[in-house]
């Protein structure tokens, strides 16, 4: 007979497999439910694409790429503060951005009391526009706010490239490299031209175009492991869920439009009532053959594809930049991050610096040195008490697979949580959240797949 769900007396367990933020934010929302959970992952840490390490050299926490959230990541932030660790981030009391080009500084902040244009004032001040591209820029944010994407217009603008929905709206080259991809490229990780006019405008709506208060940036201080790895464990243990680090999926086995257990090892295999891939896709089509998958309405996957992004980091014995972060908008370097800020460690004589690569498929295939080189002559250039600093260590973390590429039709590729599999769900930055492949979507869709399981036994 079919389990019921009943809070008080909660006999059903659910095995997630894929540590990632979308599987840990599915265990907790299911654990507080009173479900029971095993949690299964193939690394020895919790954390997924969200991971630091301690660098030999100079003993500093690393992060495996920077990674920022908005005030609009509502999930992401609920999640931190459900663990206990959201004193461990900073976030801006109001976005305020500064951006280098042709050697001048400009500066976007965010006004607050402005309500939807409180990024207006210093739009006026922004050096690297005329009067005319202020103007264009004004018109393109009204139309982009004019959208509705709930309605069918979601598929027309799935199909059609930002950068042409843009140029159709009165935007030029300059309009688009100086605002529309600065925002763009690091968030959809991608330059422009590549992405959907959906995923593009999704992205404009929810950050710039909303509340003061949600285009705010926040950072981590501390390394992110220390963020998700032993307090989601912690977590997890007390709730006395079971957690199996170091295991990957050997085996399914289905029966009757179920899967009926899952071999994760020659000896253990785990048998429970409800299953949640919370893997990145390529992962769910190495492990499902390709007839579970046409048969599952789940072939489109195999459309979606990856975009990289390279992460440098460097430390130089003076310190030679003062902001939190910087845009460098005619460099391949893009963004440059201040970790000793950061990080807190202002009293430092010595500096850690970040660099962050998107949509870095055109220096993916350089090699660390020649990266290292590459970002040393930049730093160099724009930083000019960086010539006479001298470099005391360096390393490149190059994240082929780093987000899901959101190209014209991929969101009609993203699968919905509940698959047609009994009791299989999927979870994941990559399923369809409404959110581009980040952390906001990852924890969205944890919660989405388990609230949806939740509902569907509940009828
Ligand atoms: C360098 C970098 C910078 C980024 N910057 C930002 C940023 O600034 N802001 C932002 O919001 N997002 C950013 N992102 C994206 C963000 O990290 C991801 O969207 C998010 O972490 C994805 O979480 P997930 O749970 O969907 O997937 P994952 O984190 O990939 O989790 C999937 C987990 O499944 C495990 N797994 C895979 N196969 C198996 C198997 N067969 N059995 C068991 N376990 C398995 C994996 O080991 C992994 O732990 C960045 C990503 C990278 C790489």
């Amino acid at each position: 007979m079919e389990k019921k769900y009943n809070k008080q007396n909660n006999d059903i367990t659910v095995t997630i497999i894929g540590g990632g933020l979308s599987g840990i934010s599915a265990a907790i929302n299911l654990m507080n439910k009173g479900f029971k959970i095993n949690l299964i992952e193939k690394r020895p840490y919790l954390g997924g694409r969200t991971f630091s390490f301690t660098e030999k050299v100079t003993q500093d926490q690393v992060d495996n790429g920077q990674h920022l959230f908005m005030g609009c990541f509502k999930n992401f932030i609920n999640l931190l503060k459900s663990l206990s660790v959201y004193d461990k981030v900073y976030i801006q009391k109001n976005l305020r951005s500064e951006i280098l080009s042709e050697g001048k500084i400009g500066i976007l902040k965010s006004s607050p009391y402005l309500g939807k244009f409180h990024m207006l004032p210093s739009l006026l001040k922004y050096p690297h526009l005329n009067f005319k591209d202020k103007f264009r820029i004004l018109y393109g944010m009204i139309k982009a706010d004019l959208v509705n994407l709930e309605s069918d217009n979601a598929i027309r603008l799935d199909k059609l490239t930002f950068e042409k929905w843009l140029k159709n709206n009165y935007q030029n080259k300059n309009t688009i490299k100086h605002i529309w991809n600065l925002i763009i490229l690091p968030t959809l990780n991608d330059d422009i031209s590549n992405v959907s006019a959906y995923m593009g405008l999704m992205v404009i709506k929810n950050s710039i175009l909303a509340k003061p208060k949600e285009s705010s940036l926040g950072f981590s201080k501390f390394g992110l492991s220390q963020l998700l790895d032993k307090p989601v464990q912690n977590f997890i243990k007390e709730s006395k869920g079971e957690i199996f680090l170091n295991k990957t999926v050997k085996s399914l086995n289905f029966k009757n439009n179920k899967l009926e257990n899952i071999k994760i090892s020659k000896d253990i295999v785990i048998k429970s009532d409800f299953y949640i891939f919370a893997i990145p896709f390529n992962e769910l089509t190495n492990l499902f053959t390709k007839n579970i998958l046409n048969e599952n309405n789940l072939n489109t996957i195999s459309n979606l594809s990856f975009s990289p992004i390279i992460a440098i980091h460097l430390w130089f014995d003076k310190i030679i930049m003062g902001q939190e972060f910087l845009a460098l908008l005619e460099s391949p370097l893009q963004w440059v991050f201040n970790r000793n800020k950061i990080e807190d460690k202002s009293n430092l004589t010595n500096q850690h610096l970040c660099i962050s690569i998107s949509g870095a498929s055109d220096l993916i295939n350089l090699s660390k040195n020649e990266l290292i080189k590459l970002s040393l002559k930049e730093i160099r250039k724009h930083f000019p008490v960086a010539n006479s600093s001298k470099l005391i260590q360096s390393i490149v973390i190059k994240n082929s697979n780093a987000t899901i590429r959101h190209l014209p039709n991929s969101y009609s590729y993203r699968p919905k949580n509940k698959t047609s599999i009994n009791n299989l769900y999927l979870a994941g930055d990559w399923t369809k959240t409404g959110w581009p492949s980040t952390m906001e979507g990852a924890v969205k869709s944890g919660i989405d797949c388990s609230s949806e399981l939740i509902k569907n036994l509940s009828q």
